[in-house]
């Protein structure tokens, strides 16, 4: 009990300072104890990676030459090579590693660092820790991962192996000597550590006992359980120390190396991105390619995920040549074009591209040739590439607290769509935006943004509402939906909105859904030519969302747009008659708040939106943003088709990117061809004191007639195919 007390007085305290729960006010002191170590010299040199994943039997066939002659052709700067962990690709003399059966006297690793050391390229080992051998269990059975039914797992997909245990020995002891090991005897770079998180809940010994320790409670087993909480929390703080770990016995053998484990996401991922973000000097967001019918811009969403933390440190963008699915076809190819527009919207996106091959045999070339023209483009615009900042004005909000603590078993429902269908309107609208992470609001942290929308980002502290209301007091626009603010950061429903103040309205404890036939009524005699309603002029209603907040106002709302019509009954059709079609409850409420602007919807028009994709819901949506936003754009494009537009300053220049994604499948991802979309007019905002000397299309190659005008510039683009860049060279 004793530790019981230490550990929830320690957490109180560590807690209480950063504002969150006990594990993550511990995680956080060490980082910022530590300090982030400095970034390795080399960090922001390579703009185009190679990765070479090997199998186990290619030393004995793979032609090594070749490979090198590709990073070659394909101007890459830097290599990701394996080296280590699950196969050892070198003559290793740690106890245990498995060197490849077909190393024979072979150094393959060796032989590939030398061959990109001479092509002048930055080289990281990659190491995969997550499997290994009878051999090893037998004089180790404690390395080894255990189920819930207190059994050694067996690897699910190559049985003859075993599961290790991701916060155990195996990882902090074998794998750091793997590490020394290799970065002592090649002097690599860094070292790249693929699946190090452990492969779900582990119930060995080390775990079991180390839990405890620390939280006096027993491993969760169900969902439900309370302990999960402190689990999440526990396995946090052991990831990062493992880390640390790994780092410091690359840095021992290379000062100027690192570690860079594969990691990092969205909301939805586990590890608390604020914190690797400030420790991380550069990731690989690792979404190889599509899965599914997913959007193309769902690459270019994971590129802002990871700048929302990382700010102007590089960032990889990690794409497979194949088809990722489920079903891992590993060998596979993707359509050319597929490719090309994955990887257009990455570096539109402000990510290096990092190819990635599995296996040194090619099963089928037809990749070969595109990544090379891809890679070779980058290279030559390459200054064009190296941004600084992005130029958007526009954050939207996501939140790991929201998700760990409010999403529960529903956190597609109410976390992941909500802002997938910002992403879509946002995109459809052509404004070019941010992601930003709610442990970012600070004035240090957050970003220069005119204005901030919360999708259902429903688990805020006081803190963060305090910032939030300090944003918009300082002119910037709020739009936010459902049941945003609703609840502490913990989790814990509040009585009342914490941004109760801002919203101007208070929660009335009812909620309702999923709701059927409903309607908004859009009160244009009340709210003649008013900007939320704009594309909606002949509309007298449109439909509404299915989860609604009964909210009641605090403060005076002089105009409302957009009211309620209830749901009635939609069945027997007979029936089907509106019972109240009109109220005077308002569905939108917008008001000013000194200098700033806030609209909140009591419902949800996101999660609808990504739902049915009703154009209705995208116009009021892309309204919201507009009138709460009270400045010009950075850029206007104007012209047919969809575009996923975002713009970035260099040190002489300013770029505006142009991914075409009107693709006849652009509501699902498949390509089969890029279908050019025609003429696009482009006005463009200057920063202050700048004027543009010289505008270049960089994928046309052209040098378009352009007109200044007003602090700006306007230009035509003829045509797009996957991508264009319009550089401006600024004086
Ligand atoms: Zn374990």
């Amino acid at each position: 009990m004793g530790r019981r007390r230490d550990f929830l007085k320690t957490s109180a305290l560590a807690g209480a300072a950063a504002g969150f729960g006990a594990f993550e006010g511990r995680a956080r002191g060490a980082v910022l104890q530590a300090g982030a170590p400095s970034a390795p010299s080399w960090i922001d040199r390579p703009m185009r990676w190679a990765q070479l994943t090997l199998v186990e039997d290619d030393p004995g066939k793979f032609d090594a030459a070749f490979w090198l002659d590709y990073f070659r052709r394909t101007q890459s700067d830097a290599a990701c090579l394996s080296a280590g962990g699950c196969v050892a690709y070198y003559p290793t003399e740690v106890p245990f590693h498995h060197r490849s059966a077909w190393l024979g006297d072979r150094d393959v690793l060796g032989e590939l660092v030398t061959g990109c050391r001479k092509l002048g390229m930055v080289v990281v080992a990659r190491t995969d820790p997550h499997a290994t051998y009878d051999d090893v269990k037998a004089a180790h059975p404690d390395w080894i991962a255990v189920g819930a039914d207190g059994q050694p797992r067996r690897h699910w997909a190559s049985p003859e192996m075993w599961v290790t245990c991701g916060l155990g020995p195996y990882n902090f002891d074998f794998m750091t000597e793997v590490t020394k090991e290799i970065v002592g005897r090649y002097r690599v770079d860094g070292v790249f550590v693929n699946r190090w998180e452990g492969s779900g809940m582990c119930y060995c010994e080390h775990c079991r006992a180390g839990f405890r320790a620390a939280t006096g409670r027993d491993l969760p087993r169900t969902a439900a359980d309370p302990a999960q909480r402190d689990y999440r929390q526990w396995r946090e703080s052991r990831l990062f120390e493992l880390w640390e770990r790994w780092d410091a016995a690359a840095r021992a053998a290379n000062p100027d190396g690192c570690v860079i484990p594969n990691t990092g996401g969205g909301a939805t991922s586990r590890l608390d991105m604020s914190v690797i973000g400030a420790r991380a000097p550069m990731l690989a967001a690792d979404r190889q390619a599509r899965h599914g019918l997913m959007a193309p811009w769902a690459i270019g969403m994971n590129a802002k995920e990871y700048r929302a933390t990382m700010g102007t440190k590089p960032v990889a963008g990690l794409f497979s040549v194949g088809v990722e699915e489920p079903y891992r076809w590993k060998d596979s190819v993707q359509s050319a074009d597929e490719i090309r527009l994955w990887v257009a919207d990455l570096v539109a996106n402000g990510m290096r591209p990092w190819f990635s091959k599995f296996a040194g045999t090619l099963h089928d070339r037809r990749w070969l040739a595109p990544v090379a023209e891809m890679f070779a483009w980058c290279h030559g615009a390459e200054r064009y590439l190296r941004n600084e900042r992005p130029l958007a004005r526009v954050g939207l909000v996501y939140s790991q607290q929201t998700a760990w603590f409010y999403g529960g078993d529903r956190v597609k429902d109410r976390i992941e769509d909500p802002i997938l269908g910002w992403y879509q309107a946002l995109v459809e609208s052509r404004i070019p935006f941010e992601l930003v992470h709610d442990r970012r609001l600070d004035a240090e942290h957050l970003p220069p943004l005119s204005t901030l929308i919360l999708p259902n980002v429903a688990a805020l502290s006081d803190t963060q509402c305090a910032q939030l209301g300090e944003f918009v007091r300082r002119g910037g626009g709020l739009v936010a939906t459902y049941e945003t603010s609703l609840f502490d950061e913990a989790g814990a429903e509040r009585r009342d909105f914490g941004l109760a103040d801002l919203f101007g309205v208070s929660f009335r404890k009812r909620r309702d859904g999923p709701v059927r036939n409903s309607y908004l009524r859009l009160e244009h005699a009340a709210a003649p030519g008013h900007p939320l309603l704009r594309g909606l002029e002949d509309a007298p209603r449109i439909i509404h969302g299915v989860w609604q907040l009964e909210v009641e106002a605090k403060a005076a709302f002089p105009v409302v747009p957009v009211t309620l019509i209830p749901s009635y009954p939609d069945l027997p059709m007979e029936k089907v008659y509106v019972r109240q079609p009109k109220t005077d409850i308002p569905q939108v409420f917008l008001r000013e708040v000194d200098r700033g602007r806030v609209a909140y919807f009591p419902w949800d028009v996101d999660r609808t939106f990504w739902d049915v994709l009703a154009v209705d819901h995208l116009k009021l949506m892309r309204n919201a943003v507009e009138w709460a936003t009270r400045e010009a754009p950075p850029v206007t494009v104007t012209g047919p088709g969809v575009l996923d537009v975002t713009v970035w300053r260099q040190k002489d220049s300013l770029t505006v990117h142009l991914v075409n994604l009107t693709n006849p499948m652009m509501m699902k991802g498949p390509v089969r061809e890029l279908v050019p979309v025609g003429e696009q007019r482009v006005r463009v905002r200057l920063p202050l004191d700048t004027r543009a000397h010289r505008v270049r299309l960089l994928v046309a190659g052209d040098v378009p007639a352009f007109r200044q005008s007003d602090g700006g510039i306007e230009l035509v683009v003829r045509s797009i195919r996957a991508h264009e860049v319009i550089a401006v060279d600024l004086t």
